[in-house]
């Protein structure tokens, strides 16, 4: 890009980049980051394509901040405590606008996750967004999708479903309470990644991911990386009060099941291990592979909600 627009680039995304581990922030050829004695490095990417991983007419607040909370959940999955991040950003223009609004939802996810911006690149292009997390996690400890075991109670955080039911609500097809649509689209437009419950989580937990993709999927993947199988019953799965207004409880169940975006942890724990606040048990872990909800649910009706 032009020397112009460097200039806008450094306006809005050089005075994110200060926090406690970072020893040099951006403006040279790399940032660097300082780990404590007796930590290690968890580090992942994420990249948003408009269009594809967002609906086009997102707002760019929260275009920036659902960016940086979707990377840091894969922190929180793997329990690491917050370093830095740094944003690669593709656009099709400089619009100063659209920068200066991006950057503030940016800015807010910064400081809400304790991950200040210490470096990325811009590029012209169809506007794409990638984010790399980094966190710093004890030399021995890791919360891993392999460590599920037989007899751990299953659980996830917070509810399930909201972000996909509110695509539907962004699509026109559900109209809610206001209130309740409020709620729903703030769930999709702005995820709490669990950060504080990783943390928590880290040594206690046997097995933990993030649920981007589905409960089903994900849980999926702790399954078949752990050699087990999670059997969960969808009348414990944790739905919010405005989600519960939905005329069709069985299309709730299956938002719930197979919808994305949620970004909560899914996590197994030993029997000797407490429930976290905020958490519900939805299950076991057996002898086996795969999940088994106990319904013959349709993986496409969840995708593409109705
Ligand atoms: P290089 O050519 O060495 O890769 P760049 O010219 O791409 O450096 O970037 C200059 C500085 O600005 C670097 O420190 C880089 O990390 C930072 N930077 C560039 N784009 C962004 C961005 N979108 N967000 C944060 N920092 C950025
Ligand atoms: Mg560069």
């Amino acid at each position: 890009m032009p020397a112009s627009e460097f200039s806008l680039i450094y306006r809005y995304f050089s005075g994110l980049g200060r926090g406690d581990a970072v020893d040099l922030s951006v403006g040279d050829d790399c940032a660097i980051l300082r780990l404590a004695e007796g930590e290690r490095l968890a580090t992942s990417v994420d990249t948003m394509v408009s269009g594809v991983h967002f609906p086009e007419d997102c707002f760019p607040e929260d275009v920036g901040f659902r960016a940086l909370a979707v990377a840091a959940s894969d922190l929180a999955a793997m329990g690491a405590r917050p370093l830095a991040c740094t944003v690669a950003l593709t656009l099709p223009e400089a619009d100063e606008l659209w920068l200066h609004a991006f950057s503030e939802g940016l800015a807010a996810a910064v400081s809400a996750f304790k991950l200040p911006l210490v470096g990325g690149d811009t590029t012209r292009g169809p506007l794409t967004i990638s984010v790399q997390v980094m966190g710093a996690l004890p030399l021995d400890m890791a919360l891993l999708r392999g460590g599920a075991r037989v007899g751990d109670t299953v659980c996830v955080s917070g509810t399930l479903g909201d972000a996909a039911a509110a695509l539907a609500v962004l699509e026109g097809k559900w109209q809610p309470r206001p209130a309740d649509a409020e709620f729903l689209l703030a769930r999709y437009h702005r995820p709490t990644p669990r950060i504080a419950l990783g943390t928590r989580l880290l040594g206690h937990a046997s097995a933990a991911i993030d649920i981007s993709d589905g409960l089903l999927a994900d849980a999926g993947h702790v399954a078949a990386a752990s050699g087990v199988k999670l059997v969960i019953d969808p009348a414990l799965l944790p739905i919010s009060p405005a989600l519960r207004t939905y005329p069709d409880a069985g299309q709730v169940t299956r938002w719930a099941l197979t919808g994305g975006d949620d970004y909560e942890l899914c996590f197994c724990l030993g029997a000797d291990q407490p429930l976290p606040a905020g958490c519900t048990a939805i299950g076991r872990v057996e002898v086996g592979e795969g999940v088994d909800c106990g319904l013959d649910v349709d993986f496409a009706a969840g995708y593409q909600h109705f």
